[in-house]
């Protein structure tokens, strides 16, 4: 099966922010329809050289997280989590940068737990368990608070930024 790439919401548009600070609803049923918009999220993502992406932010108001990050010694395969919950963070926290596709080019520090452990249902309906740290840690916790609609921006350490492009005009 393949997915389709789909509009990703930008919190720079008043009306797509509206959507993007919705709470979203549990997935009752696992059945292909989900299935399809998983495969749509991974298209969308991949699209824009994200790693993770929730499903409000294509418009779906549904608790659907993804992320995959193919590189490196912080891979993170391709995992869909379905009514995913954070079930236990660890006191220790750490700051790190976020990014986010609803904010393209802007970046800021966040602090959060260094670990968690999590549940949900994969893309078959099967409930799943795990515990993460890192990069996945830190994904897993910036997707699933879009499912109540909180933003990275809310939880900033000091102010948002921007990597300027190189302009090679100025490359002289
Ligand atoms: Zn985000």
């Amino acid at each position: 099966m393949e997915g389709m790439k789909r509009k990703i919401l930008l919190a720079s548009v008043p009306k797509e922010l509206t959507v993007l600070r919705e709470v979203s609803t549990p997935v009752k049923k696992v059945d292909d329809k989900i299935r399809a918009l998983v495969l749509d999220m991974f298209d969308s993502m991949r699209a824009d050289n994200g790693i993770g992406l929730s499903a409000p932010q294509v418009g779906e108001l549904k608790r659907i997280i993804i992320t995959e990050y193919p590189h490196g010694k912080d891979q993170v395969p391709r995992t869909a989590i379905i009514n995913p919950e954070i079930i236990w963070t660890s006191k220790k926290q750490v700051v790190d940068e976020e990014g986010c596709l609803s904010f393209p080019d802007l970046f800021g520090m966040v602090k959060r737990p260094e670990k968690i452990r999590y549940r949900g249902l994969d893309e078959t309906g099967k409930p799943i368990e795990g515990k993460a740290g890192g990069l996945l840690a830190r994904v897993i916790q910036h997707e699933t608070d879009h499912l109540d609609g909180v933003l990275f921006i809310d939880q900033l350490e000091g102010d948002l930024y921007t990597y300027e492009k190189q302009d090679d005009t100025e490359k002289l």
